[in-house]
């Protein structure tokens, strides 16, 4: 999988680089460059995240089929679910028409988010990985920003709640 950012529609704010800083970097022109050719497959899913988060629809992938299909395949088998998403990645209600028994259990799914207080240290990891989750503007704490937590951001979640070094985030689902 490749990611490749449109220099003329970025606007360099940084959201990708927040997201995931392992593979976009702000240069010193403004805008977003990409660190990582290819991208590697553990930041497949993160990746795909931050093409919707991005404001101007900058972030493109492409080449994963023909480019990865023969290491993935051999590697990781899981692989094929992902890149079998990809085509809707920029439109998520295409993907919801397009994959009825995957997107009629996560319809139904609600998860809610906690923050222990008592436990958050305040390192901004959480926010960093699921800024429209997690805020530290106004509390030296994490506080939870969506509630329920939008299914396009369930994985960013988790994976914050994986990453909080202080295992403060309580997923609810
Ligand atoms: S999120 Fe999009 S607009 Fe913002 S810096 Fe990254 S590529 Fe540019
Ligand atoms: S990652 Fe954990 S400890 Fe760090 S700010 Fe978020 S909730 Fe608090």
């Amino acid at each position: 999988m490749k990611a490749k950012v449109d220099q003329n529609l970025c606007i360099g704010c940084g959201i990708c680089e927040g997201d995931l800083p392992e593979v976009f970097l702000l240069g010193d022109a403004g805008v977003a460059e990409v660190i990582m050719d290819p991208v590697e497959a553990e930041y497949h899913e993160r990746l795909k995240q931050v093409v919707l988060d991005c404001p101007t629809t900058a972030i493109s992938i492409d080449g994963d089929e023909a480019d990865d299909a023969d290491a993935d395949a051999l590697s990781e088998p899981e692989e094929h679910f992902e890149t079998t998403t990809d085509c809707c990645g920029d439109d998520a209600s295409d993907a919801v028409d397009e994959e009825p028994n995957h997107t009629n259990t996560e319809r139904k799914e609600k998860m809610k988010v906690k923050v222990v207080e008592d436990l958050c240290i305040g390192c901004g990891i959480c926010e960093g990985i699921a800024p429209e989750v997690f805020s530290l503007e106004t509390e030296p704490y994490a506080v939870v920003l969506l509630d329920p937590v939008p299914e396009e951001f369930h994985a960013a979640t988790r994976e914050a709640a994986e990453a909080c070094p202080e295992a403060a985030i309580v997923i609810e689902e």
